[in-house]
């Protein structure tokens, strides 16, 4: 029984914690112990982080855009077989964009295993990616919805939040998490195409997809910004790219004074470099990925796992106080 694995004494408890006094106060929904205090995934024991994950080197590899996560080596985690939920988002109901795979998919995960309904959408070319997720959701017994379309469509966007809404019988929390990256050694490489592809991508389906959900969002509810370390340290390389992620740092800042009054809180997840589907498919050179995340303080790249309770912190009601601010997961680089 998963009470008497885990026991654990309120010592352990308060040392093993991310968020230390917001995670104590969520309700210990699922695996109450006799002390009171939940056993879900606190008991994890001292891990060192350096050491936790895989290292540069990496193996040449190239996949044509937007990548599956399936053919990447080695193949990140997303939490798949780790992410234990408490209940922290019962009954909450989640829109994630980009889902399939990367940091999107680690949120549908954590999010459907701390109790919430779950639509997401992705490229219809990643529909493989997006199966596994939806399972994956479906077998906590939550609500899954899948809704392939490209988001550089405005018409796309508004029919996405109104699939959700409707599949779901209500929206709350809204990720805007989907990204396009291709890195370009000169800005003479960047075509008028590409620098609009990756504008409507990162930049105008945030602003649809987020005019289209407002009129759902009842108080409490959370929006979630992927944004990035690029947005506040650019690279010579991501010209385009970091422009947006600055873009969706300050739609976060922005967005959330504007909604602060109607008790909708909007905040902002920085990643630095994170092993995804997204770099393996012309968003980082291959000189840059063979190295990926070598250059950090902890000498790897982060794992989309590694993230997924930000995301989850994020759109908790514990978290109440938080709005406008940008947490970022880096392995000691960059700043959010
Ligand atoms: P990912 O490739 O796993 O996810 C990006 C997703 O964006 C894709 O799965 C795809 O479904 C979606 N997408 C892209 N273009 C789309 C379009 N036109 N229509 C619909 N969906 C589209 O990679 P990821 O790294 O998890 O990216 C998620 C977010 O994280 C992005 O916003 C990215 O900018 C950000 N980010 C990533 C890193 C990193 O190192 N991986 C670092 C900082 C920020
Ligand atoms: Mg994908």
């Amino acid at each position: 029984m998963e009470n008497e694995k885990n026991k654990i004494t309120r010592r352990k408890v308060i040392g093993n914690l991310a968020f230390g006094a917001a995670a104590l106060a969520a309700t210990p929904v699922l695996g109450a112990s006799k002390s009171g205090l939940s056993s879900f995934s606190l008991a994890k024991g001292l891990e060192d982080p350096t050491g936790l994950y895989p290292k540069p080197p990496f193996k040449e590899q190239k996949q044509p855009w937007p990548g599956l996560v399936s053919k990447m080596d080695p193949r990140p985690d997303h939490g798949e077989a780790s992410y234990k939920g408490s209940g922290r988002l019962a009954g909450r109901k989640a829109l994630i964009t980009g889902g399939d795979s990367g940091m999107g998919r680690a949120a549908a995960i954590a999010y459907a295993r701390e109790g919430a309904d779950v639509a997401i959408n992705y490229l219809p070319a990643e529909e493989s990616d997006a199966r596994e997720v939806i399972e994956l959701i479906k077998k906590e017994g939550r609500k899954a919805i899948a809704i392939p379309g490209d988001l550089r469509e405005e018409e796309f966007c508004k029919k996405l939040v109104a699939q959700a809404v409707k599949g779901m019988g209500g929206l709350d929390i809204l990720v805007n998490n989907a990204g396009r990256q291709q890195t370009r050694e000169s800005i003479l490489d960047i075509s008028s195409e590409d620098f609009d592809a990756t504008m409507k991508t990162n930049i105008y389906a945030p602003f649809w997809i987020t005019k289209a959900a407002l009129p759902h969002l009842k108080p409490g509810s959370a929006i979630i910004s992927t944004t990035s370390v690029q947005a506040t340290d650019p690279s010579a390389e991501l010209f385009d790219y970091a422009q947006t992620k600055s873009a969706n740092t300050s739609y976060v800042r922005s967005l959330a004074k504007q909604l602060a009054s109607k008790g909708i809180r909007v905040n902002g997840v920085a990643p630095g470099p994170i092993w995804t589907a997204l770099q393996v498919s012309g968003g980082a050179t291959m000189e840059k990925l063979k190295n990926f995340g070598g250059d950090t303080p902890f000498g790897r790249p982060g794992q989309p796992a590694e993230l997924a309770s930000i995301y989850v912190q994020l759109a908790a009601a514990d978290a109440s106080y938080a709005t406008g601010q940008i947490y970022g997961a880096a392995g000691g680089g960059g700043q959010p």
